[in-house]
């Protein structure tokens, strides 16, 4: 009888551990994307590369050293990129689970930001777009905001530099 009772008492507590455990995990994981959300709002900006606060230190990382670039809608060439389109399309890129999204280039056409998303396909790039409020000379507009997984950002923001539209007046100067 004593036996049974302390089978059972190890099960019932080896029961609350364990859901215990669960629970606080639950809750942990909705305080930490409550907290992301919340900071969004308030426009905290982290450092692509290793999270830290830069609201402080806009102009770059003290942690790892990383100067944060802000996006900007930049015209792109798209004839250009038409011209350069993969001939057989890579692979998309494994995304690791620590990565984040980070944005890359804004565009105030959908249809611009959606050839660009495909051309980054095409590229092996996994792209994401966001529709995003930005206020411009007083009125809210929307804006795409093309994203790309954090290990994507340097080739992907080369690729932009590469379609910039100033380089197709440079290429017509020749
Ligand atoms: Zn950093």
């Amino acid at each position: 009888m004593i036996d049974v009772l302390f089978n059972l008492t190890t099960g019932l507590l080896l029961i609350a551990v364990v859901v215990g455990s669960l629970l606080w995990l639950v809750s942990f994981a909705a305080r930490s994307a409550l907290k992301k959300i919340e900071e969004e709002k308030r426009g905290v900006r982290r450092c692509e590369k290793c999270g830290y606060d830069l609201r402080a230190t806009p102009n770059g990382c003290p942690e790892c050293g990383r100067v944060p670039t802000e996006p900007k809608i930049i015209l792109l060439n798209f004839a250009k990129i038409g011209a350069r389109w993969p001939r057989s399309s890579r692979t998309l890129r494994r995304v690791g689970l620590q990565e984040t999204l980070q944005p890359l280039w804004l565009s105030e056409s959908m249809a611009e930001a959606e050839f660009f998303a495909r051309f980054l396909i095409a590229c092996g790039i996994p792209p994401a777009i966001k529709v995003i409020q930005r206020n411009a000379s007083g009125r809210q507009v929307r804006i795409a905001q093309v994203e790309v997984w954090e290990d994507d950002l340097d080739r992907a923001k080369e690729l932009v530099e590469m379609f910039k539209a100033e380089a197709r007046t440079a290429d017509l100067s020749l």
